[in-house]
């Protein structure tokens, strides 16, 4: 998918299409499941719920491609859209017995957006559409309850100006505030009809004042603006925020669900409420979830009280009362229903319930977010209860979202000093300095501070902040409110609901058990046990459970690509060894020659005015270059290692500062004029495409010499010790032409034979090199005849084929991703058109000559899940990684087998 979407601007309008709303209700749903790109994932679910005959208010889906007419109408409902609305609304209304508008009986309705991917929080809702002056009177009556029908429209008014008119929700929300003040209440239910009657006069003249228009009365002219302003919130910023950070294209749009109402609100024998089918968090298979008594719509994730558990066993820890106690019919139902759902969808399902006057009724299911932990746990039980296949459950795994597993938690043996509890929204130990802003968030994040979010709740404003943060801190809300799910989305510590600490964003400071901390202060946080601490508490690196080894057993079966790891350190080597590494794909030998025992002596070698001098500094080198290789064959075990011989251009080694240079002559004893003359002449204005690589070893053949010795050294080494070696695989750097390479084989061979002679001992060895330059790819074929192995190092590929240079292109490739130029970055997912043209060119050049040519990739890329589906298609052998990116490699290789096979059947 080349094609980029988000600067499509169609010069032609798009065709309009046959069918465009879509109606549901019990025995004549239009849509189902299937239709998520037309319907959005909302208005399918809500057409298939209806279908498998669980309750659901009838209502009808406006579809996604309404949404791209709204955009080339310049932002308007198109004219010949409304009598297809108005048709599905004259259906509701005879199903309901209600009509809408009616002064007496009003049918109301919510509008409500559904893309097809879900976007928690990001689009805008609106409840009670419908309600004026008249009909307020009217649906007082029919309810008998005059306080509901008045809490409703003052509810509708806040959405409503809130939503379609730009009214700033907090002044609103502070004249609430204000009244409830002045009344000593503490809850909303505590506000009478009285109460009510003013507030919503009051709300209509704020209203007024400040947008200069009066609150319409109209219903239809409400609806009108509720789709209008569905349809806009899907370019608001914090959409295309959310949209760009799960790579979501514009073109997709949203649908409008509108949908007959049913009220929580109508008392105590009425509830909304939300729930998981499994716990989130965990996996643990245990029905999950929070509701509120006489409340409706988002109450429970806004914050605005406390929500109570659903279950009996939830609720005891709290002391709360749960739904299975307080309306255990209603809950009842709920669990039938849950069930059904479960085994319908394979899939844990996020549920949106409501409860009027103990009939229960459902607004929403979607396959549930879950974290990493719970989506391994989740597939393994879900394999064991038969309800899906090994193949399924891989196919599920997001490969990416492993790498939560493999965060830090806190060390348990810290000393810790614990400020509060709250929730454990999600898992991870991190610390970092408060701040109580998103923006100041993102600031300091680019100061490169680390910091933790602190805020009351979170709202779809602050993503950027969220993303910002090392962890997210609230001290409102549920394990469902939006900080909680976006943070698990994220992948991203978080600790919310915690109700002891005083947030208070005047003074900027956060206050609990007599601590103030303020602004800038360090805290830590436990997103898995929701525990606050002061300061800074040491972390430990993860321990892997059963579900996780289990999962990569079951990729290890599927996938075809090997996977090794990138190591260049005895330590690296073991990570990712016990992570599941096949070997090593790449050890970069330079940074060896970092070493504070040895880069002194790389120096002399570098500077050294003749050959001489020169095979006196790599004597030096020679014996800790064995050691280094003997360390990591030792560690792999009798799995293959690639050595990759010196790559980097020489300066890289050398002071650069003439006090450093000053400081190194002493110490090698040189002349320091001298050495600076001979640092200065390593100058190059373009050292990426200068005298690096192999090219170094066409001038100076002594540097790889030593090297191979090196290796063949700690070969004979570990043979002569009997331990298990697999052939040494040597691979060469930056090579353009066969000749290079044919050269350096020749070369690297005569010492190989050399030192096999004076040991006397034989082993096999392998000679390759790196396919990083287009015109490798372009004559692979001649260069495969010189080559044992290709690794593509798709890093440099991607520079030299793109003319981009990694080191300064951060400037400009943001615009070029957001302009749609490029659909990603290409240095962290592989350029599959232009770079993978030439991957898969030099792979089938290569075999051309070489059937059996292994070949694999060494590039950032090879632990880029997306980056391994092409190369399983073009037919690599192997990638290779950096050791935490292993088990995502080993899994995103055995979903690619998958895909393939999927495709094929
Ligand atoms: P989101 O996508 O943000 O979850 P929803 O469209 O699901 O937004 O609506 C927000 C809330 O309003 C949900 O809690 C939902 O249950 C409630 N809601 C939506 N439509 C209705 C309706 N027709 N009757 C009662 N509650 C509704
Ligand atoms: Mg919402
Ligand atoms: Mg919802």
């Amino acid at each position: 998918m080349h094609q980029n979407q988000i600067s499509e601007k169609p010069t032609t309008k798009s065709a309009i299409p046959q069918k465009f709303v879509y109606f549901f209700a019990a025995g004549e749903s239009e849509g189902n499941a299937g239709m998520k790109n037309i319907l959005g994932g909302k208005g399918a679910n809500l057409a298939e719920m209806t279908s498998l005959g669980i309750p659901v208010p009838p209502g009808f889906t406006i579809s996604t491609e309404i949404c791209t007419h709204f955009y080339e109408e310049g932002g308007k409902l198109p004219d010949w859209a409304r009598p297809n609305v108005t048709a599905a609304m004259a259906k509701v209304e005879a199903k309901i017995g209600k009509k809408f508008g009616d002064a007496n009986d009003p049918l109301l309705v919510s509008v409500r957006s559904g893309a097809r991917a879900s976007m928690p929080g990001m689009m805008d809702t609106i409840l009670n559409l419908g309600l004026n002056d008249q009909t307020v009177e009217g649906l007082a009556k029919s309810s008998n309850n005059p306080r509901f029908a008045w809490d409703s429209y003052r509810r509708f008014i806040q959405m409503y100006s809130d939503v379609v008119m730009n009214v700033n929700s907090s002044l609103l929300e502070v004249t609430m505030e204000d009244m409830k003040e002045d009344k000593h209440y503490k809850l909303d239910t505590d506000m009478t009809v009285d109460d009510l009657k003013l507030l919503v006069k009051k709300f209509k003249e704020l209203i007024l004042q400040m947008t200069g228009r009066s609150f319409p009365a109209d219903p239809w002219e409400q609806l009108w603006g509720a789709i209008t302003a569905v349809f806009h919130s899907w370019n608001t910023p914090r959409a295309i925020t959310y949209r760009e950070l799960h790579s979501i294209p514009v073109s997709w749009g949203t649908a409008v669900n509108i949908q007959s109402m049913v009220f929580g609100n109508m008392g105590e024998d009425s509830a909304t409420g939300v729930a998981f089918t499994r716990n989130p968090s965990t996996g643990d298979k245990a029905f999950y979830g929070e509701f509120l008594i006489n409340a409706q719509g988002e109450d429970v994730v806004a914050g605005i009280r406390t929500p109570q558990p659903i279950t009996k066993i939830a609720a005891a820890a709290s002391g709360m009362k749960s739904l299975e106690e307080a309306l255990p019919e209603s809950y009842n139902q709920l669990v039938d229903i849950y069930k059904k759902l479960e085994t319908h969808y394979r899939d844990m399902q996020d549920i949106e319930f409501t409860i009027e006057r103990s009939k229960l009724w459902m607004l929403q299911t979607r396959n549930g977010k879950r974290t990493a932990a719970a989506a391994l746990k989740i597939a393994c039980d879900m394999i064991d209860e038969k309800l899906i296949t090994e193949e399924e459950a891989i196919l599920r795994l997001d490969p990416s979202a492993l790498d939560q597993l493999l965060h830090p938690t806190l060390d348990p043996k810290a000393q810790k000093t614990l400020l509060a509890k709250g929730l454990p929204a999600s898992p991870g130990g991190v610390n970092g300095q408060i701040v109580f802003t998103s923006e100041e968030a993102v600031v300091w994040k680019e100061q490169g501070k680390k910091v933790i979010l602190v805020r009351v709740e979170t709202s779809p404003e602050d993503i950027a902040g969220m993303i910002a943060a090392q962890g997210i801190f609230t001290t409102r809300g549920g394990m469902t409110s939006h900080a909680a799910v976006v943070a698990r989305g994220m992948g991203k510590c978080c600790v919310a609901g915690c109700g002891e600490v005083d947030v208070d964003y005047r003074t900027e400071t956060m206050k609990v058990k007599g601590y103030v901390l303020k602004k800038g202060d360090v805290i830590t946080l436990d997103g898995s046990t929701g525990e606050v601490y002061l300061g800074e508490v040491k972390t430990i690196e993860p321990k892997l459970d059963g579900t996780f080894e289990r999962v990569m057993k079951i990729a290890d079966k599927y996938r075809k690509l090997k996977v090794r790891t990138n190591a260049d350190t005895p330590k690296d080597a073991q990570t990712a060894k016990t992570f599941g590494a096949e070997g090593i794909g790449l050890c970069r030998t330079e940074h060896m020659f970092f070493g504070a025992d040895r880069i002194d002596s790389v120096r002399e070698m570098i500077i050294a005015d003749n050959k001489i001098d020169r095979e006196k500094a790599l004597a030096k080198l020679l014996p800790m270059q064995r050691d280094d290789f003997y360390n990591l064959f030792k560690i792999m075990d009798g799995l293959p290692v690639t050595i990759r011989l010196l790559d980097p251009p020489l300066h890289e080694f050398v002071p650069h500062t003439d006090e450093e240079t000053k400081e190194l002559a002493e110490r090698i004893n040189t002349d320091f004029e001298r050495l600076r003359s001979k640092v200065k002449a390593l100058h190059e204005f373009n050292p990426m495409l200068g005298h690096r690589g192999c090219r170094l070893a066409i001038t100076y053949p002594e540097i790889y010499i030593m090297q191979v010795r090196a290796i063949a050294e700690a070969a004979c080494m570990m043979l002569a010790e009997g331990k298990k070696l697999s052939a040494p695989e040597i691979m060469i750097p930056l090579i353009a032409t066969d000749k290079e390479l044919d050269i350096l084989r020749a070369q690297a061979e005569q010492e190989m034979k050399k030192v096999q002679a004076e040991k006397n001992i034989k082993f096999e060895y392998h000679i390759g090199t790196m396919i990083e330059l287009p015109r490798a790819a372009l004559t692979a074929d001649v260069i495969a005849e010189h080559a044992d192995f290709f690794s593509f190092g798709t890093n440099d590929l991607t520079q030299t084929t793109l003319g981009l240079s990694r080191d300064d292109s951060g400037r400009f490739l943001g615009s070029y991703v957001s302009q749609g130029i490029l659909p990603k970055d290409p240095f962290m997912s592989i350029d599959q058109v232009g770079v993978g043209a030439l991957v898969k060119m030099g792979v089938d050049f290569g075999r051309r000559t070489k059937p059996n040519l292994k070949i694999g990739v060494c590039g950032e890329h090879g632990g880029d899940p997306e980056s391994i589906e092409f190369f399983h298609k073009v037919g690599l052998d192997y990638v290779s990684c950096s050791p935490f990116r292993v088990p995502i490699a080993r899994l995103a290789a055995a979903r690619a087998a998958l895909l393939t096979k999927k495709l094929h059947s």
